[in-house]
């Protein structure tokens, strides 16, 4: 037995969403399945286990560390290590079949002498900054970068990618479109100098969904694979249909009656204008439920909202029950989640905190325990 804070991960509704997907963007294209930071938080090696039965053709991890994870617990399909990798790693790249982005020349140098002493040939990801600013050889510099990769004959050019800075914004669409235009001119490039990369991939989710002159021939989805679309998508436009795949749940570990007018929780942030019934439960912001949310977030219980009161601490909430009738001790208070018709989404938290789903989810803290549901 242990603290009854659980994260439930629908592992069905994963597979639902890449499914939906696919049919969205087309059967044709390849699709890389993004799973960097504990894919997203709802567990990088249960979901790769399950997206490797669906048959995804690539995996997308940040680090050479998360690639190493998932081939330590036996997935086998191709891995890309999206944010490259560090000096020294060149070998736990190699031995572990983990292809790597490139846009360091010294770096790429390093692989390819790591290569050639192993008496291989190792395939990479050039990445192209189009206009992102963050990771890349800038699109203006890809000529000189191209032509010193040639001398580098260990190392295979078979990839070429882009990263969007704002496609999930239809007020950035002249932006991304330039984007996709530089692009179009870089792949012109490589082919030009003799270069044949089997993947040309650009889209992000809201670029695989929002702009279909994005998806060159694989697109690179996380968010809509894990449900978020609600608040990482453009409004108003044609979607797929997500279900979310994770639920953050507790129960009621203490209840008390307290009267009108007395203060509840740290700096006595709250006052009850009425004679209340509250509820403690064990989850606080080191769980990742953030502290955001004291005196503004809410819950679901026996299938009715109830709202958080007083501050969020690091261990436990307080929630006014006063109003649910036959609310007792153990009862399920669901954080993130759906009862009885109403629901509380990632993406409604983040709105409440000024940031967006992804850091919600990624913001479950390993002392959650997660339970798998197939
Ligand atoms: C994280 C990431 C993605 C996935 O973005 P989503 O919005 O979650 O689909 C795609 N490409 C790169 C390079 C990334 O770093």
């Amino acid at each position: 037995m242990s603290r009854p804070t659980v994260a439930k991960i629908n592992l069905e509704n994963l597979a639902f969403n890449l499914a939906s997907v696919k049919k969205f963007v087309g059967e044709d294209l390849q699709c890389m399945a993004v799973v960097k930071a504990d894919a997203y938080g709802h567990g990088a090696i249960e979901c790769s286990r399950k997206l490797e039965q669906e048959r995804i053709d690539w995996l997308g991890v940040a680090l050479p560390e998360e690639g190493l994870e998932l081939r330590q617990s036996g997935i086998r399909t191709p891995v890309l290590c999206l944010g490259s990798f560090f000096d020294g790693q060149e070998n736990l790249l190699i031995e572990n079949d983990l292809t790597t982005v490139i846009f360091r020349l010294d770096l790429a140098e390093k692989l390819n002498s790591v290569a050639k002493n192993l008496n291989k040939i190792v395939n990479i990801h050039v990445k192209v900054d189009t206009g992102m600013g963050r990771l890349g050889v800038r699109f203006d510099e890809i000529s000189e970068f191209a032509e010193s990769l040639k001398k580098l004959t260990n190392l295979n050019v078979d990839g070429l990618m882009t990263h969007f800075a704002a496609a999930d914004n239809l007020w950035e669409n002249d932006f991304t479109n330039l984007q996709i235009q530089r692009f179009k001119e870089v792949c012109d490039i490589f082919q030009e100098k003799g270069f044949r990369p089997t993947y040309r991939d650009l889209a992000n989710s809201p670029a695989s969904i929002a702009h279909p002159n994005s998806r060159g021939n694989m697109v690179r989805i996380g968010g809509i694979l894990y449900g978020l679309g609600e608040d990482i998508l453009p409004k108003n436009i044609k979607k797929p249909d997500l279900k979310p795949v994770l639920s953050l749940q507790s129960k009621i570990c203490f209840l008390k009656n307290v009267p009108k007018g007395e203060t509840l929780g740290y700096s006595r942030s709250f006052v009850t204008n009425k004679k209340s019934l509250i509820a403690s439960v064990p989850i606080g912001y080191h769980d990742g439920l953030p502290r955001g949310l004291s005196n503004a977030g809410r819950a679901i219980i026996r299938g009715q909202f109830a709202y958080i009161v007083g501050r969020v601490s690091m261990d436990w909430i307080l929630v006014d029950v006063t109003h649910i009738p036959e609310i007792s001790l153990n009862d399920d208070v669901i954080l993130i989640g759906e009862n009885n018709g109403n629901c509380i989404s990632a993406a409604e938290i983040a709105e409440k905190i000024d940031t967006i789903s992804y850091e919600i989810t990624c913001g479950i803290s390993p002392r959650v325990t997660k339970i798998y549901q197939y």
